[in-house]
This record gives structure tokens, sequence and C-alpha cells, in this order.
């Protein structure tokens, strides 16, 4: 049976959710990233995530049950996970961190 290496396994407990807010002009909604907890922002309902490092895209997994891990995001991208400052794979690769080549916007 293959062992999973959990080390290798990213988990991302905080990331950025899309919000809207009003306008400082007072006329209409503006988008807007704010950093938040991955379990807060789904029971929230936030639908849109991103990384908050490199503003990659991440998938979101939630927590199915109870005693299992926590809800938390992984990049979508290997390239991403590999130079982002948060992902974990990023200290086994030869650059620096950076910003994602395809960011969410
Ligand atoms: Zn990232």
């Amino acid at each position: 049976m293959a062992t999973k290496v959990e080390s290798k396994a990213e988990k991302l407990y905080e990331c950025e959710v899309k919000r809207k807010r009003v306008r400082a002009s007072g006329s209409g909604y503006e988008p807007f990233w704010k950093v938040k907890n991955v379990e807060e922002a789904l029971g929230d309902g936030d639908t849109e995530f991103r990384c908050k490092d490199c503003h990659g895209a991440v998938k979101v997994h939630r927590r199915h049950i109870a005693n299992g891990p926590a809800s938390h995001a992984a990049h979508k991208l290997k390239a991403d996970a590999e130079h982002c400052a948060a992902g974990v794979l990023v200290r086994e690769a030869a650059g620096e961190a950076r910003l994602s080549g395809t960011p969410v916007v």
C-alpha cells in the first residue's frame, strides 16, 4: 500500500476571500480581498478564494468528518505551490518565493 507523504500535502488554513464593500464615494460597491480562516469562510458561504500570499488559485477542502483534518485550501497549480511563500514545497524548490504567474483578480 502506498504511503501518503503528509508532510508534502499543503494545508493553508487561511486564504483570501472576495467580498464587496461600499465605495468611498458612496455610490455602488467595489470588490476587495479579505484574509480569512478557511473554516470560517466556508461557514459564511464565501465562494471565491485565492492564496493570501501568492494570489494564486486555490482549491478548498471542506472538513467532512468530525475528527478529520480541518477545512483548508491548497494551490490548484503546482507552480504556485512551489513558489508561494506559504507553500511547504517552497523549501524544496530552487527559487525564491514569488507571486503566482496566474493570479486570481
Ligand atoms: Zn500561494
